[in-house]
């Protein structure tokens, strides 16, 4: 394929936004579009559910890039733009404004949108998504004039809104469907610490509830969430943080195969040749990540997968093919703890603790077969940065060492021999 075709971009966050970077990097000298359906340039969202909330973080500094580095890549960066058909064969991307992009390559970049709340009430004024800027501030700006705020969903949008809403002073409940906060992420011993660490900053749990309905006064206003059991918990505004859904119709229209997300290789690569899937839409498959009979599909939902996994698919535009290969990790802020998630473990892993948690500086490692396959850190980020080394070198250290904070693991982070 002659490299002066364009390469057209769908989608201008994380993913989209590196590709077109990492593209150029690599030497990539066709013309790039970056379309986004967002009025904003691209933005960072970690703060979104933190620092924008608790008025630490201010939207001048939320930008992805500077504001020359669009210009001097000579990438064509639209925005309030949206694809609504791709025509695989022509090679052709249409828009939302009536007109179209003829693409030599196309990457679909279009991430996740928020899951509903299939209740009724759940388009009640004072609901709110939390997913970009423009929700953000319209959940910034609700929490100003809010004394009481429920959050659904426990999981770290939940969280970290739940302790960016009791730092501003109101008092919030969270009402988790699982047992247990986090339960598909940690295990019981996190997940017990999560919770007390949130009671200890005043905030109500509610595990192992279902929400019924919410209801509105006569202003059409959020007033109550009613619970499975017909509890009903007062509120100024709800914040819904239940977990989000691939935007992969646009792909699926087009013919491309799709399952929880794209279905793509480690190199960003589609079922169509010349179309790549990068970020959270993308369901991978890894070698790195196995599963039983082959490479295991994740859809990775995280800023470290998006960025990787777009520097895969850049690759393959110049034919210098470096699949994703790395250690997943992200990393979540709630009060005054960091935590830092490297590897995913499995529920069949040792856990084994280092540091204290009672003083809030830990690592649980988990090993696999006696091999380091994840690690879980919480105000501990030197050991984190080691723990992804030690994992990506699939070291062996034994739980006695692990556990003793004395002991250094620095010398197992070599590379594994092999053979
Ligand atoms: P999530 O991690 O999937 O957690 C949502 C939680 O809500 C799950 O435990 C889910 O249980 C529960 N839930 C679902 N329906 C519910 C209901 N009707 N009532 C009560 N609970 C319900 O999703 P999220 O926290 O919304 O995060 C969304 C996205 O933001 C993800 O892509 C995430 O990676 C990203 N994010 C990342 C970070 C970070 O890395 N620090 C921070 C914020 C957001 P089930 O599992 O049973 O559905």
């Amino acid at each position: 394929m002659s490299t002066s075709q364009p390469l057209v971009i769908v989608g201008a966050s994380y993913a989209g936004t590196q590709l077109a970077a990492s593209a150029r990097e690599l030497g990539f000298d066709a013309p790039i579009v970056l379309i986004g359906d967002e009025r904003h340039a691209p933005y960072q969202r970690p703060p979104l559910s933190k620092g924008l909330l608790t008025g630490k973080t201010t939207v001048e500094q939320l930008p992805l890039r500077g504001p020359d580095f669009f210009v001097d890549n000579s990438i064509d960066l639209r925005l309030g733009l949206r694809a609504t058909a791709i025509d695989t064969t022509a090679r052709r991307v249409m828009l939302d404004d009536g007109g179209s992009l003829d693409y030599g390559w196309l990457a679909i970049a279009t991430g996740a949108r928020c899951r509903p709340l299939p209740v009724s009430g759940a388009s009640l004024e004072g609901v709110f998504d939390l997913r970009t800027l423009d929700d953000a501030l319209r959940v910034s700006d609700a929490l100003s004039r809010a004394r009481r705020a429920c959050v659904i969903g426990g999981g770290f949008i939940g969280l970290e809104v739940a302790s960016a809403l009791s730092a501003r002073g109101a008092e919030v409940t969270v009402i988790e469907s699982q047992p247990r906060l986090l339960a598909r992420v940690f295990p019981p011993v996190m997940s017990d610490y999560v919770e007390s660490s949130h009671r200890k900053h005043g905030v109500t749990l509610l595990t192992g509830r279902g929400v019924r309905a919410l209801h509105g006064g006569a202003g059409g206003r959020v007033e109550a969430v009613e619970l499975d059991d017909g509890t009903r918990i007062c509120c100024d505004m709800v914040v819904l943080g239940i977990g989000v859904l691939p935007n992969d119709e646009l792909a699926a229209q087009a013919g491309i195969a799709t399952g929880n997300g794209i279905l793509t290789d480690a190199l960003g690569r589609t079922s169509v040749p010349g179309v790549l899937a990068v970020g959270d839409v993308a369901n991978m498959a890894l070698p790195s990540i196995t599963a039983a009979g082959g490479p295991a599909r994740v859809r990775l939902e995280s800023i470290q997968a998006a960025n990787d996994g777009a520097r895969a698919a850049a690759s393959v535009l110049v034919g210098h093919e470096q699949p994703f290969a790395g250690v997943p990790w992200f990393w979540s802020d709630q009060y005054e703890l960091k935590f830092q998630m490297a590897g995913l473990p499995l529920p069949s892993d040792q856990a084994v603790l280092r540091g204290d948690m009672a003083g809030d500086r830990f690592t649980l490692f988990y090993l696999r077969d006696g091999a380091l396959a994840a690690a879980h850190a919480v105000n501990r980020p030197a050991e984190h940065m080691l723990a992804r080394k030690l994992i990506a070198s699939q070291a062996r250290i034994p739980a006695e060492v692990l556990s003793d904070p004395t002991a250094d693991l620095k010398p197992f982070s070599s590379p594994r021999p092999h053979g």
